[in-house]
């Protein structure tokens, strides 16, 4: 099966010209763009762009006073059929916690929107314990039919957007492949400094995708890890 690849553009870029060169540059492309909200507009996008749009955030209610927040519906408006729950800088900088992650993939399935549920351990952290609890508590009273919609992003949070640093080995994240697998039928992706150079090592191994950061705001770096996954 194709792996699923994942943009998530973050905070960038920041003004509407540089988004829609980037949008320009990408556009051919079998892949998931989740940009920030604003750039969500069907008007935005170049016409006949190949991409599936993700949103990289959103509230577990459907309106109401919720200053500075989106409502799955709105992203449902909007033709999004992604939504990020979970990244690790939402529970760092802004304290979601797993309480607020378990709503809002509830409202996302309900919206019928597929929530990409990142899931990762932080530097010292013992992976197993961390990546169990998330799971036990994100999933909490989803339905085992819902469970299997949802895809899970494992991304240990110290190899994250670490520009040539500290890279995840493949035998480190074979171990918590096959960990997650254990307890999750649903289909799988690897994130953490993903590039074109590096991708197809977790793919080897059983990953069926990843979302990718940094290098999927550089256009040619985005359309060479794109490529490299189709040819795994
Ligand atoms: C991410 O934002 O989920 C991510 C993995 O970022 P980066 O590729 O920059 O590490």
């Amino acid at each position: 099966m194709k792996p699923l690849i994942v943009a998530n553009w973050k905070m960038n870029p920041s003004t509407l010209a540089e988004a829609k060169e980037l949008f320009n540059g990408v556009k051919n492309l079998d892949a998931v763009i989740c940009p920030p909200f604003c750039y969500l507009d069907s008007k935005i996008r170049p016409s006949g762009a190949k991409f599936t749009l993700g949103a990289q955030n959103c509230h577990w209610e459907e309106k109401g006073a919720y200053t500075g927040e989106i409502s799955p519906k709105t992203l449902k408006d909007l033709r999004v059929k992604y939504v990020i729950v979970g990244h690790s800088e939402r529970r760092i900088y802004f304290q979601e916690n797993d309480e607020m992650i378990n709503k809002k993939l509830k409202a996302v399935l309900k919206f019928g929107l597929v929530p990409i549920l990142c899931v990762g351990e932080k530097k010292g952290e013992d992976a197993k314990t961390i990546v169990v609890s998330q799971l036990e508590k994100d999933l909490s009273g989803i339905e085992k039919e819902d469970i299997k919609k949802i895809i899970i992003a494992y991304e240990p949070i110290w190899a994250i957007s670490t520009s040539g640093g500290e890279i995840c080995s493949p035998e480190y994240s074979k171990k918590m492949f096959n960990f997650i697998r254990q307890r999750f039928d649903g289909k799988i992706i690897y994130g953490g400094s993903v590039d074109s150079k590096i991708i197809n090592n977790y793919l080897e191994i059983g990953f069926e995708g990843a979302l990718v950061g940094g290098a999927s705001i550089k256009a040619d770096e985005f359309v060479k890890t794109v490529k490299c996954a189709e040819n795994v």
